[in-house]
C-alpha cells in the first residue's frame, strides 16, 4: 500500500510518521517546505475545549506530548504555564463548571474555582471583574517548530519520504460515480501512483477538495495576535488567561513581551498563503482595553510591539473534518486554532483509518464530513 499526504504542516507529517511506523509506504508532498503553512503560528497545547471528542483528542494528543523529548530526542522548550478560563457572568461560570466536570471525567486534574483562586494563579488579575474560572495545570506551551523538525526527521527514520518542493496539482480517480476511488497524484514533478491521499493542506485543504470535486466547508481566515509590551512587570510563568465573555486572551513569551488578541467580528477570507498583518486601529484598540480590564500590569504604558497574523483552516463549527469522504481519499484540516496540539492523535488516527479501515483511538463521528449537510453542528464553546 503506498499513501500519498497533501501537506509537511505538523497534521501531514505525524500523519506520515504513525503511518510509517505500521511499515506502510508514505510519501509526503510538500509544495514549499515543512513549516511552510499555519504551523509555527502557536505551540499552545490545552485540555478545556466544551467537547468530548476534542478533550479526548487532547489526552491522547497530550500522552505524546508529555513524552516528546524522550520519544524524539529533542528539547521542545515545554512551558507547563497551565489555561486560565476567566468568567464574568453566572451563566459562563456554569458553562465552566460543566466544562470542568468533563475534562476530569477524561482523566485532566482542572479546577472550578473562585476569584481569589484565580488571581493567585495570575497575579495582578483583576478579581473582582470575574465570579468564576477554570484552571488546567497540565497545559502547557512548547515549541511547534521544534515539534515540527523532530516529527519530520523521526517520520524519515521510519521509513517515509518528503518530497519538497513538490505541489500536488491533481488527485486520479479511478472508477466512476459511487464507485470512484483514489489511485494517484499528479504533480508538478510527475505522477505519483497511490491507494491513498491525506489531505493535510491546512488552509490550502479546499484546494485538494476541488481536485476530487468535494465541496466542504474549510476556508482559510486571517487571524490577528498582537505581542504587546506590558507597562509593569509580571510573572514570566503566568497562564493563559482568557476572559471567555469578552474573549480577550494572552499569554507571556517571556518576561518581556506577551502574546495577546481578542475576537474578530468576522475573520477576513483571505488566500491561504496570506501573511501580512493588517488589522484596524479599532480592533487593536480593543485588544489593550481588554487586556488593561483584566490585569493591573497592562498600565497605560502598554505597548505594541508588533501585529502578527496567521491563517486558520476554519470550518463552521470550529473543529476538523477527520474522515474518508470517498474511498482512498482521508480528510485531516479544518482545525482552526488546535491543529497543532491535536496533531499526534490526529496522526494516529489517519494510520488507523488507511491500516484498519476506521479510526478507533478517539470517537470522530462528529467530525464527520457530512456534518453540514446534515444537521447543525455542535460547536466548540472554547474557542481561542
Ligand atoms: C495565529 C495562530 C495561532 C495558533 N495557535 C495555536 C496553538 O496555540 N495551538 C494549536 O494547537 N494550534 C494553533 N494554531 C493552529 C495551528 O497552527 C494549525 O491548526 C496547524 O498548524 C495546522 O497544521 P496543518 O499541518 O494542518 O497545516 P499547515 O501547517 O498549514 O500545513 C499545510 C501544508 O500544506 C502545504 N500544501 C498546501 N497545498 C499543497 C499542495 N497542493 N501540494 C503540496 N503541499 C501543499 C503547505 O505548503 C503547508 O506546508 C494557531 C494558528 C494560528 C494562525
Amino acid at each position: 500500500m503506498h499513501v500519498v499526504v497533501a501537506g509537511g504542516g505538523i497534521v501531514g507529517t505525524a500523519a506520515s510518521y504513525y503511518l510509517a511506523r505500521r511499515g506502510i509506504d508514505v510519501t509526503v508532498c510538500e509544495k514549499s517546505h515543512v513549516g511552510a503553512g499555519s504551523t509555527g503560528a502557536g505551540g499552545g497545547i490545552r485540555s478545556q475545549f466544551s467537547t468530548p471528542v476534542n478533550v479526548e483528542l487532547s489526552r491522547h494528543s497530550m500522552e505524546v506530548w508529555a513524552d516528546f523529548d524522550e520519544e524524539f530526542g529533542v528539547d521542545v522548550r515545554e512551558r507547563t504555564n497551565g489555561y486560565l478560563f476567566l468568567a464574568r457572568t453566572d451563566e459562563s461560570a456554569d458553562q465552566l463548571r460543566r466544562d470542568v466536570s468533563l475534562q476530569r471525567e477524561h482523566g485532566f486534574p482542572n479546577e472550578f474555582l473562585d476569584p481569589a483562586e484565580a488571581a493567585a494563579h495570575c497575579p495582578g488579575l483583576d478579581a473582582s471583574r470575574y465570579v468564576g474560572a477554570s484552571y488546567s495545570p497540565r497545559d502547557r506551551f512548547v515549541s511547534p517548530t521544534i515539534a515540527l523538525n523532530a516529527l519530520a526527521d523521526a517520520s524519515e527514520a521510519a521509513g517515509s519520504t518528503f518530497e519538497i518542493g513538490t505541489e500536488i496539482t491533481d488527485v486520479l480517480l479511478e472508477g466512476t460515480g459511487p464507485d470512484r476511488s483514489v489511485c494517484g497524484v499528479e504533480t508538478g514533478d510527475g505522477r505519483i501512483e497511490c491507494d491513498y491521499v491525506v489531505d493535510a493542506a491546512g488552509p490550502w485543504a479546499g484546494r485538494i477538495l476541488d481536485m476530487v470535486s468535494l465541496r466542504l466547508p474549510i476556508e482559510p481566515r486571517l487571524r490577528y495576535q498582537l505581542l504587546v509590551r506590558p507597562g509593569d512587570a509580571y510573572e514570566p510563568d503566568l497562564p493563559l488567561t482568557m476572559d471567555v465573555d469578552t474573549g480577550s486572551v494572552f499569554y507571556p513569551e517571556d518576561d518581556e513581551v506577551m502574546i495577546a488578541s481578542a475576537p474578530q467580528e468576522q475573520m477576513p477570507r483571505v488566500d491561504p498563503g496570506h501573511t501580512n498583518a493588517d488589522p484596524s486601529t479599532e480592533w487593536t484598540i480593543d485588544v489593550l482595553e481588554g487586556l488593561g480590564e483584566m490585569a493591573d500590569f497592562f498600565t497605560d504604558e502598554t505597548r505594541v510591539q508588533r501585529e502578527i497574523s496567521g491563517v486558520y483552516a476554519q470550518t463552521p463549527d470550529g473543529n476538523p473534518i477527520l474522515d474518508e469522504p470517498l474511498p482512498g481519499f482521508v480528510v485531516a484540516a479544518g482545525f482552526s486554532g488546535h491543529g497543532f496540539m491535536h496533531a499526534p492523535a490526529t496522526g494516529q488516527l489517519v494510520a488507523e483509518m488507511v491500516d484498519e479501515g476506521s479510526p478507533s483511538l478517539v470517537d470522530i463521528s462528529s467530525l464527520s464530513a457530512d456534518r453540514f449537510a446534515d444537521r447543525s453542528p455542535d460547536a466548540e464553546r472554547s474557542f481561542i
